[in-house]
């Protein structure tokens, strides 16, 4: 089992669904961790639920304080920070380009980046402080190919998967490795709270999604959130030594291609061309 025992982490957007299972999974493998999220109710329900391993700190990632302070709550309650975890986030501003709301764009670039950035900025000094640690940033397949996720979102995405590998080359002297996991689609509160309407039309709605979704993944099941936890626990832990710069695609293999029954060559009976 992955061995996290002494280790402290700040998991961002931790109240719910790929934050929340990061969390879990870091104090199921000895670790302890700040729960660093806007929503209160779930962070602080969490928190209970983990026990005296948990912390919940109010943090909005726009807010360079606010993860200041998530730090030094760390530092001070853990005796350190050893892994920060840049996860929060929301779906941002959706629309046609020659509509798109202007500051709904800068709405989804403080989140989903900003808050990276901010992030990354206010870990680095406790990491080097330690001798060295570790940051993950989640990305998004949205952010490797276009098609999958709203301009705003993507485009937050793609420069979050390319400052990972650029803070990586700055602290990698400091013993600090940053990758990123860039998941596939997982049903969380922001992948399907846009599903509106009757519980028959959400019903209907969410099967469309989830068919339009996996059919042109190569592994027909369902992303977890645990599967992104998996990925975070390796890449935080002692196995994980050798990687940084990384972005480690966590996704049934969506962005390697097509599945094989939708590629022509399925089509004229040849599977292999
Ligand atoms: P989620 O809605 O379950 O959780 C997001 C969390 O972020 C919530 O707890 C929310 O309160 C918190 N949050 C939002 N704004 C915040 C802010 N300003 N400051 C602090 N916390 C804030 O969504 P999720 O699917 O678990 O998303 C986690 C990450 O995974 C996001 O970065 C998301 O873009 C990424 N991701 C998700 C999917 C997917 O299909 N669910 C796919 C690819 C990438």
């Amino acid at each position: 089992m992955t061995d996290l025992k002494g280790r402290a982490a700040i998991v961002t957007g931790a109240a719910s669904g790929i934050g929340a299972a990061i969390a879990r999974g870091f104090v199921e493998c000895g670790g302890r961790v700040v729960i660093a999220d806007i929503a209160e109710e779930g962070g602080k329900a969490l928190a209970k639920e983990l026990g005296a391993a948990a912390l919940f700190v109010r943090t909005d990632v726009g807010e360079q304080a606010d993860l200041e302070n998530a730090v030094t709550r760390c530092v001070e309650s853990f005796g350190g920070l050893g892994i920060m975890v840049n996860n929060a986030g929301y779906a941002g501003v959706f629309g046609p380009i020659d509509g798109l709301d202007a500051d709904g764009w800068d709405q989804t670039f403080r989140i989903l980046l900003k808050g990276v950035f901010l992030g990354c900025r206010a870990a680095v000094p406790a990491l080097r402080k330690a001798g060295g640690g570790c940051i993950i940033n989640i990305g998004s397949g949205a952010g490797m190919r276009a098609g999958y996720g709203a301009h705003a979102y993507a485009t937050a995405k793609a420069a979050v998967i390319h400052l990972t590998s650029s803070v990586a080359l700055e602290v990698a002297p400091d013993n600090i490795r940053v990758n990123a996991i860039s998941p596939g689609f997982m049903p969380t509160p922001l992948a399907t709270s846009s599903l509106t309407g009757t519980p028959e039309e959400v019903a209907g709605k969410a099967k469309r999604m989830r068919d339009a979704l996996i059919g042109p993944q190569p592994l027909k099941q369902m992303g977890q959130p645990q599967d992104i936890a998996n990925a975070a626990l390796f890449l935080a832990s002692e196995q994980g030594k050798f990687v940084t710069g990384h972005n480690l695609v966590v996704d049934g293999g969506l962005m390697a291609g097509r599945a094989v029954e939708m590629q022509p060559a399925f089509f004229f009976g040849r599977r292999h061309g």
